[in-house]
């Protein structure tokens, strides 16, 4: 006889659309329940984008680490003073720009603290010198957080800061800053930043000017499975609407360099199986989502390969540059080759395939 896990399984892959209560339910699971799940979410990836695992070849430019904030996990950001402060000016950027192109990505990607100077022309300024250096690549950039900052520091709205930053060449939005889209966890974890209601809403802002977004969370600190859910929950929601979201990336906490950790508000990061069900429940839950990504920054190479199986058909990008998971103290996120994306795909039985940043084949 069926049980209850493998009977909601199989309405879910017949399009039963889970409640709350359900999801929630399924980040609860243990033993080999985690398997049937993963399983449910591997068939559910295959119906709806087929066997290819997808990357993009891209680059991170890291503008400045100087940050106004203070996040409880990040271990990037730096404050007047302290050591290891770096800025980025035009000369430099553009040299970045410039050698990312030479490598022939096709999409580069800004990082940056909330510089105390920056307003939205700084921003403007940026993405236009990339633009000139890097002709044809597609810029990724920005946050709600950078937009809402922006438009606080130059008297403007977020809507007036999304039309100039795509004028300047923002091809599309991270949904970064995302974080858990429950308010009283944001309290906790990062106070300063934006609320879920302007998270929100800038986001909607960004999709009906044309700028796709993607959509992140990041778990493993103190939330709750219910907080997960609330969050998937409000992501699913705006893409019934707007079907601006072109990824779902889970983002798996990294605790080791963070004020959050070491003050022991927060446990030390997701477990295997924490990561597991976020992929697979994730594919379950987004009925509304073509690609979830798996970051092989946050997750290692070979837990990345299992979330292959489990619901997600991304390996995200080859980087170049990474040093927001390197500050909180991650290893290997450099650069990972794409001949080593294909040894992963091909492992698991499964084709490697290029990608632009809206999942055009390349
Ligand atoms: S997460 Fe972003 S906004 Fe928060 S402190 Fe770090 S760099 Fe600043």
């Amino acid at each position: 006889m069926k049980n209850n896990l493998r009977i909601l399984l199989e309405d879910v892959k017949n399009g039963h659309r889970l409640s709350d209560e359900e999801a929630s339910d399924l980040f609860m699971k243990r033993n080999r329940d985690i398997w049937e799940i993963a399983g449910a979410a591997d068939e559910v990836r295959e119906d709806r984008v087929g066997d290819a695992v997808t990357y993009v070849r891209n680059q991170n430019i890291n503008v400045t680490n100087l940050c106004v904030n203070a996040c409880g996990f990040c271990g990037f950001s730096k404050k007047p003073g302290d050591e290891g402060i770096y800025f980025h000016d035009k000369t430099e950027i553009q040299k970045k720009a410039a050698l990312a192109k030479e490598r022939k990505v096709t999409e580069i990607c800004t990082v940056s603290g909330l510089h105390p100077d920056f307003d939205a022309k700084s921003y403007c300024d940026i993405y236009r010198w990339i633009c000139e250096s890097a002709p044809g690549v597609h810029l990724h950039a920005s946050n709600p957080m950078e937009v809402a900052y922006a438009a606080r520091k130059s008297g403007m709205n977020t809507k007036e800061v999304l039309t100039l930053m795509k004028e300047a060449g923002l091809g599309s939005m991270c949904g970064t800053a995302a974080e858990i889209l429950v308010d009283a966890v944001r309290k906790k974890i990062c106070p300063q930043k934006v609320s879920t209601e302007e998270w929100v809403r800038i986001i909607r802002e960004a999709h009906a000017l044309g700028i796709p977004t993607t959509a992140t969370i990041m778990y493993g600190h103190c939330e709750t499975d219910e907080d997960r859910v609330h969050h998937l929950a409000i992501l699913r929601e705006i893409q019934d609407e707007t079907r601006g979201f072109t990824e779902f990336v889970p983002l798996s906490f990294i605790h080791m360099n963070t004020p959050l950790f070491r003050a022991g508000k927060a446990r030390a990061g997701a477990t295997g199986r924490e990561d597991l069900l976020m992929v697979a429940v994730a594919r379950l839950f987004l009925d509304n989502f073509k690609n979830i990504q798996v970051s092989w920054v946050k997750e290692g190479i070979k837990m990345a390969q299992l979330s292959l199986v489990a619901g997600a058909n991304d390996l995200g990008g080859t980087m170049f540059e990474e040093s927001i998971s390197k500050g909180a103290g991650a290893i290997n996120t450099d650069y990972l080759d794409p001949s080593e994306m294909q040894r992963i795909a091909e492992d698991i039985g499964r084709t490697l395939k290029r990608r632009t940043t809206l999942y055009e084949p390349v």
